[in-house]
């Protein structure tokens, strides 16, 4: 099968294939605005997640800095923060019974549920800042950009890092310089609702990426499976219309060429025929001749058997006249009971001799309808091209010869 050629489409098929592309763009575009809107939703899905964790971390926070620290019992690799001794402030505290206690400040505390959620979940929390009290604090190279753009105004900062552990979902938000801080961060001369830093949450963002992947991959292939399905239907579809409209045509072509009784070529066919084959005769000095084949009488086989037995008698005439043709010549209906072959590539005795047989097995036909068994005769016209003839001489000849044979008492063959 080969799809339909532009230039065979017509305006409906043009306009049918026009639709199903412009159809499958929209499909396309329907589904690319799914999976971006999905990955939007997803990307801020995880986004809040972020920033929940951070909110959650910021209020124990607050809880902790608004006691000025917590104190848990020394025991079990409970360290001391020696940091808190570097701002003048002695962690460790012995109760009356000998225990000791030591303080856990926010930022250690940070650090330490960020351990039990990073062996639960892989989800990390970092407090860092430019001024720290604990250099292990400083900013990794995300946190100083975020750090940056929150110096420029912001107060969200976000990354996809690809790290050797698998790509990661970074965001941080500032911390801002509240009452409670300042007993311990009194040093770097902060204001309330200062910037002083920002604590950064980072989570394994490997699975949602699977899973984003896998939309687009999804998308992708119901993508591909509609427009194979649309544009294969239009294919299938117009192919088929372009092989009804070329049946179509040929059909109208062979019909207009046609005479609707009997089967062979009407007069048009004919003559144009005649003329080509004239033109040609008289450029390569070639042969051409005209037989005129009239029923005899034909007007008693309709008033004593009927009209439709009349175009029975007809239709087997020009059956006979067909079966008696050699390739290259042409038979025509020429009018109602007058019938014409345009013989060419033949000589003029041949031509006779053609004319006489298609006479005999006329005559020796027998054309039954359901009560008699009827025969028919014809008077039969010949011209052969001659110098000196024009199409209408030719024309005349054949004609008069025609016309010669009915006077001479027809049933016979006349050439002129
Ligand atoms: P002749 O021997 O002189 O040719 O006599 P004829 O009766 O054959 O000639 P005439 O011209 O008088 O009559 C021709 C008849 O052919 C008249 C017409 O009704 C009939 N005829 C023409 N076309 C058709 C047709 O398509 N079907 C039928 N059944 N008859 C037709
Ligand atoms: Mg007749
Ligand atoms: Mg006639």
């Amino acid at each position: 099968m080969k799809f339909p050629s532009l230039r065979k489409m017509n305006p409906a098929m043009m306009f049918y294939l026009n639709l199903s592309l412009v159809i499958s763009l929209v499909i396309v575009a329907i589904y690319l605005g799914i999976y971006l809107r999905n990955n939007r939703l997803l990307m801020d899905s995880v986004k809040q997640q972020a920033a929940s964790y951070f909110d959650l971390i910021v209020r124990v926070r607050r809880w902790n800095a608004g006691f000025g620290g917590i104190y848990v019992e020394k025991k079990n690799g409970v360290e001391t923060n020696r940091y808190l001794r570097e701002i003048g402030t002695e962690p460790d505290v012995v109760v009356a019974d000998g225990r000791v206690f030591t303080l856990r400040n926010p930022a250690l505390m940070t650090k330490e549920i960020s351990n039990i959620f990073s062996e639960h979940s892989g989800i990390q929390f970092h407090i860092t800042s430019r001024q720290l009290l604990n250099k292990e604090n400083a900013p990794d190279l995300f946190e100083q950009r975020a750090l940056k753009s929150f110096e420029e105004g912001n107060r969200e900062f976000s990354e996809i890092e690809r790290g050797p552990t698998g790509p990661r979902y970074r965001y941080m938000a500032p911390l801002m310089v509240e009452q409670s801080c300042q007993k311990c961060h009194f040093k770097f001369n902060y204001k309330v609702g200062d910037i002083r830093g920002g604590i950064s949450v980072s989570i394994p963002f490997k699975k949602i990426e699977d899973e984003l992947d896998l939309n687009l991959k999804a998308i992708i292939g119901l993508s591909i499976l509609s427009l194979v399905l649309l544009l294969g239907s239009s294919y299938l579809m117009l192919n088929q219309m372009a092989a009804k409209i070329e049946a179509a045509n040929l059909a109208i072509k062979e019909a207009s060429i046609t005479d609707e009784l009997t089967g062979l070529r009407n007069r048009r066919f004919l003559m144009t025929r005649f003329s080509e084959e004239f033109e040609r005769a008289r450029r390569n000095g070639g042969t051409l001749g005209l037989i005129m084949i009239d029923l005899d009488h034909f007007k008693r086989i309709n008033d004593t058997y009927g009209h439709p037995f009349g175009d029975l008698v007809l239709k087997r005439v020009a059956q006979s006249i067909e079966e008696m043709l050699r390739d290259y010549d042409v038979a025509g209906r020429y009018g109602g009971e007058e019938f014409a072959v345009v013989a060419t590539g033949t000589s003029s005795s041949d031509m006779l001799l053609l004319a006489e047989r298609i006479r005999q097995r006329i005559e020796q036909m027998e054309i039954q309808n359901n009560k008699t068994t009827v025969r028919v005769t014809t008077s039969v016209g010949v011209a052969a091209l001659a110098d000196g003839d024009t199409l209408e001489t030719l024309l005349k000849r054949a004609d008069n010869a025609l016309y010669q044979a009915k006077h001479e008492g027809r049933n016979r063959t006349v050439h002129l």
